[in-house]
Parts: C-alpha cells; sequence; structure tokens
C-alpha cells in the first residue's frame, strides 16, 4: 500500500467540560487515514508535556506512525481556541510560531518517514511560518522526485497564515499537487475567474489532476478532465464543524491513492466528514473504516 505522510501543526483545543482534545489540521488528516487502514505518518513537533503525549497517543492509536514527531523540552505543546459565532463563521486563537510547534524541521526522523512515503498532503495552515514552508517544499521536492503525488488543501486560517513568503508557498504547493481540496471561497484565492466552473477549468488547465470542492452540509463535487461527479452529503446532527474538512480530505486522498473511482472516494470522504461534525472536539469525530462502512449502510443521504 501507498504510504501518505503530512507535516505542520500537532495542537490541542480546550473542551467544554472534558478536554483537552488533541488537534491541528494535519493531525486530524493523518489520524482520519490511519483509522481508514491508510499508512500514514506525520512529521512534526510537540513539548515534552501532557498535551503532547496526549496527541501522539491518540495518532499512535489511530494507527498513524508518529515516528517523526519530534518531543522538545523546553517548549510547550501549540493550542488552539475556537470561537463559535451566530452567523456560523468560526475564530481562532493559535499559540503556534511560539510552541513546540513552531519547532518544525526536517530531521533525520523525518527525512526517513519521507523515504518510505508515496504521497505528501500539505495544509495551507501548516505554512505558518519560513521554517514550516521549508519542511512542507522539502517534503514535496523529496516525494515527487521519486515520481510520488501531492494533495493540498488551503485550509485557510488567517490567525496564523502571516509568514512573509506564505502566499507565494500557497501558489508553490498548488502548482505541484495532482489533488486541491478547497472549500468555500477558497477556490476563488487561486485563480481570476469568479464563478466556480470558470475557477475549476482555469485550474484544471494548470494541470491539477483533480479538484474536489467541499460543500459543507451539501457533500462534494468532484472535478477532472473528463468531467464532474457530484456526491450529496449525509444527514447528521452537527455538534462541531471543525475537523471535518480533514477527515474528509483524508478519506479521499487515502482512496484515491487505492485506486477508487471518485464516486467511491467521495461516498467515503462524505461520510467521514458528517461523522466528524457529530462530535465535539476536532478529533473525536475520527471512526475506523469498518464504523464508517456501516455508517453509509444505515446513514440517511440529504436531498
Ligand atoms: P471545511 O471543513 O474544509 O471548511 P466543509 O465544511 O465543506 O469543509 O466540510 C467538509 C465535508 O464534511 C463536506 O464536504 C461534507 O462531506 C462534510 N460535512 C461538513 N459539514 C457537514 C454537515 N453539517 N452535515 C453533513 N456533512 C457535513
Amino acid at each position: 500500500m501507498k504510504k501518505l505522510v503530512s507535516a505542520g501543526e500537532i495542537l490541542v483545543e480546550p473542551g467544554p467540560l472534558l478536554g483537552p482534545y488533541p488537534s491541528g489540521a494535519p493531525a486530524i488528516f493523518i489520524g482520519q487515514a490511519a483509522a481508514l487502514g491508510q499508512p500514514a505518518g506525520l512529521i512534526g513537533a510537540v513539548g515534552d508535556d501532557d498535551f503532547g503525549r496526549l496527541n501522539i497517543e491518540r495518532l499512535r492509536t489511530l494507527g498513524a506512525d508518529v515516528s517523526a514527531i519530534a518531543v522538545h523540552k523546553g517548549h510547550a505543546t501549540g493550542t488552539a481556541f475556537v470561537t463559535y459565532r451566530a452567523d456560523a463563521s468560526r475564530h481562532f486563537v493559535f499559540n503556534i510560531r511560539n510552541s513546540a510547534a513552531g519547532l518544525i524541521e526536517t530531521n533525520a526522523a523525518a527525512t526517513k518517514l519521507l523515504a518510505g512515503a508515496d504521497h505528501v498532503h500539505v495544509m495551507g495552515s501548516s505554512l505558518f511560518s519560513d521554517r514550516a514552508i521549508a519542511v512542507a517544499l522539502s517534503a514535496i521536492e523529496t516525494v515527487k522526485a521519486k515520481g510520488g503525488t501531492v494533495s493540498f488543501d488551503p485550509n485557510i486560517r488567517r490567525e496564523i497564515m502571516q509568514a512573509s513568503g506564505m502566499r507565494e508557498a500557497l501558489d508553490q504547493v498548488l502548482a505541484q499537487a495532482e489533488i486541491f481540496l478547497p472549500s468555500g471561497e477558497e477556490l476563488f484565492l487561486f485563480s481570476s475567474a469568479r464563478d466556480e466552473k470558470g475557477a475549476v477549468e482555469e485550474l484544471l488547465a494548470r494541470g491539477l489532476s483533480c479538484i474536489v470542492l467541499k460543500k459543507g452540509a451539501a457533500g462534494a463535487v468532484y472535478h477532472d478532465r473528463h468531467g464532474a461527479v457530484a456526491s450529496s452529503g449525509f444527514a447528521v446532527d452537527e455538534v462541531d464543524p471543525t475537523g471535518a474538512g480533514d477527515c474528509f480530505g483524508a478519506a479521499f486522498v487515502s482512496f484515491w491513492l487505492g485506486g477508487a473511482a471518485p464516486a467511491e472516494a467521495l461516498l467515503i470522504a462524505n461520510a467521514c466528514g458528517a461523522l466528524a461534525v457529530t462530535r465535539k472536539g476536532p478529533m473525536e469525530g475520527i471512526f475506523p473504516l469498518e464504523a464508517v462502512e456501516a455508517f453509509i449502510a444505515t446513514g440517511k443521504n440529504t436531498p
């Protein structure tokens, strides 16, 4: 089986009554991929503290390769706070750059993980500093040099994406990606077209293999040069939307790597995205493949 790697922030979020919750977009992504049986590992850094141990243990339990998560003494594990606004938008407060997460580097363990990797997934939010950008770009270079592939989720978090080279890095990652997974308005950050059809055409013409537009409760639409495949979402009670896009992306990329047809990859991805929103906490809605398949067998598709 192909091996999937991501690099970036590993964080904790506070919980309302219980918690803290393991978090960080690439950590959620790799956790969900591993839970589906996809060989997957993460390059990142945590502090030598209980928050860091919580993250590593959770990822290990989900089946992820945690060998390239560095543990730093003297630096705390990164943190994220999410505020849910009445208009359904979210505001994030992060402590990443000055936390252990900011010490991410392509060390010997990361180099070893990448040597066995076939695919790299990059989250835009993981390009939070010059140092983090260097790690992401070098991971892409390593994997591409041996014929591997790249997926990219812009996951725009303006609160942390302030590195001077960030915009250029986003464009560089997109230019090397096979799979592009934007949600909402993110599509238009990378295209001069102002309508969805025009933007998709422009981006496919630039060399992407496929674009998967995430559409919240409505599901997702896949585009490649042969046409489009739409897949409606599953009807669930949304408790917490954080992590849905990461779980969706992990499932889509894992099945794409396994050679699944777009409709099948979308079905599993929509199910993982829907399950993710049914639990408070970004990684609490990650389920193994058997549970996702059982959900699909009994779940109700939204009209
Ligand atoms: P992101 O989290 O990246 O902004 P979306 O909000 O579009 O992306 O969510 C990603 C995917 O998760 C959707 O394409 C869908 O499959 C699933 N999803 C998100 N919200 C819901 C919901 N309320 N009900 C069912 N599925 C959902």
